[in-house]
């Protein structure tokens, strides 16, 4: 989904002129992307509408602000899409709840329940975990052995059969003692299906859970719909979490969830540890989805990956919106060293496949050792300069000389530098506004 959706809006941004046909082939791949997705049909077709009445291209001046204020558009509707309206129950400190946890066999149940309890236990709840999972050899073990890493209290049994009677048992136990998170998780696979969501039924009616989270693997793809209404058919789900968003999916998957379960996404698995674990942010989300880069992730990841004497410079370096010759340099640079500046590049979109090519490694670390031989041999206003004309036949000549490299060597890196450049502008806000996406987008 969220290929399709980027490459819908790269063949947008990248057309000089946006007019009609343009916006209609944009939305129609769009439309095909989220469809293919089982997102619901009402919703698709509700977002189109609403983009149709925003973007009336009549009345839009410059062709760049027609670009900014469609793409600002399908942003809206897909944060839109992932807002069911309304919030979902939040536990409440030192008042006892009920959590169950639903979702396929393999989705993340398990590790996400501890997850979520040692999340609380963090912020000074006081949580326990409850294996009402029966049908799987070995649950009980997983469970006990996460809860105990994480020492939280948990209930279960190797001899008991009756998922609702374990449920109904953990629950009482921990009420007892005064603890404000109780969490129930249960099966995911049955020698039958129906079996499965009786079970769901069975186990909700008996522990009368305040929240019922659905868990969803990210890459869960078409069969999202129609997996998500299954559960919420059986059991009261108020709540989605996405789980393993640290692999290839974009979590597409995402938008049918909440709409078949009419509930909001509000954490997010992105690893097997304990604390890789995120509250649900809707619009860095929606930034991945269309391949715009997480901005927000990345500027955690600056703060994270980058000494803190070094990073006001490099926030300067983007947010001035100026990819000189020498930023590329320094990117170069920090490639060949792993140093900070690669870490921080690599989450952006484009930019490994651009880069770094699969299966290429080898060779694009020649070319990027040869790159800076070719600067080394350039002027400082050359690799500092934003004027593109500034290179004209005389200086790459010059270059190619001083650097013993081919004058088709210069141009080669110069036009790879130009299309690195664009890439960047497409992610970077302009103009020094490092809040320009979160805000407005
Ligand atoms: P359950 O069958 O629904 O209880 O799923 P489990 O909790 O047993 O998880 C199934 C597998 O997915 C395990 O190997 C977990 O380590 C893994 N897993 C769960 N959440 C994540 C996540 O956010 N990221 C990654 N990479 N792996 C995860
Ligand atoms: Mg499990």
């Amino acid at each position: 989904l969220g290929g399709r959706i980027s490459h819908a809006i790269q063949q947008m941004t990248n057309a000089t002129v946006i007019d009609e046909k343009v916006l209609n082939d944009c939305l129609n791949e769009i439309t095909r992307a989220l469809l293919s997705s089982d997102v619901q049909f009402q919703l698709v077709r509700d977002m189109q509408k609403n983009i149709k009445a925003i973007v009336n291209l009549d009345e839009l001046a410059a062709g760049h602000n027609k670009r900014r204020i469609i793409q600002q558009a399908i942003f809206n509707e897909l944060c839109k899409m992932l807002d069911p309206g309304k919030p979902s129950f939040t536990p409440k400190k030192g008042k006892p709840s009920i959590v169950m946890f639903v979702g396929l066999q393999g989705s993340g149940k398990t590790t996400t329940c501890t997850k979520y309890a040692h999340y609380h236990q963090k912020k000074g709840w006081k949580p326990a975990l409850v294996c009402s999972d029966t049908f799987r050899a070995g649950a009980f073990d997983q469970l006990k052995q996460n809860a105990t890493k994480a020492r939280i209290p948990f209930y279960g049994s190797y001899t008991e059969s009756d998922p609702v009677k374990i449920a109904v048992e953990g629950v009482e136990t921990f009420k007892k003692e005064y603890c404000d998170l109780i969490i129930v998780d249960t099966s995911g696979r049955h020698k039958q299906e129906a079996a499965l969501f009786e079970e769901m039924r069975q186990v909700s009616e008996a522990t009368n859970p305040d929240l019922v989270i659905f868990v969803m693997d990210g890459s869960m793809g078409q069969a999202a719909f129609d997996q998500a209404q299954a559960f919420k058919l059986s059991v009261p789900v108020g709540a989605v979490i996405i789980t393993k968003m640290d692999g290839h999916a974009k979590g597409g998957g995402a938008l049918s969830a909440v709409a078949a379960t009419k509930s909001p996404v509000i954490f997010m698995g992105t690893g097997e540890h304990m604390d890789e674990f995120e509250v649900f942010d809707v619009k860095p989300f929606v930034s991945r989805l269309l391949g715009m880069g997480d901005w927000t992730g990345l500027m955690d990841k600056l703060q994270d990956a980058v000494p803190e004497d070094q990073q006001t410079d490099l926030v300067e370096k983007f947010m001035g919106g100026n990819f000189t010759l020498r930023t590329m340099y320094e990117l170069y640079q920090s490639i060949l060293n792993m140093g900070p500046l690669s870490q921080v590049f690599s989450m952006m979109p484009g930019y490994r496949e651009q880069m770094i090519p699969k299966g290429q490694e080898k060779e694009s670390q020649a070319k990027i050792k040869r790159c800076m031989t070719i600067m080394d041999s350039m002027t400082n206003q050359e690799l500092d300069s934003t004027n593109p004309k500034l290179m004209n036949e005389s200086r790459i000549l010059r270059i190619a000389r001083g650097s013993g490299r081919q004058v088709k060597e210069v141009m080669e890196m110069m036009e790879e530098y130009k299309k690195l450049a664009k890439n960047m502008k497409s992610v970077i806000p302009n103009k020094g506004n490092k809040n320009l996406l979160s805000q407005n987008m």
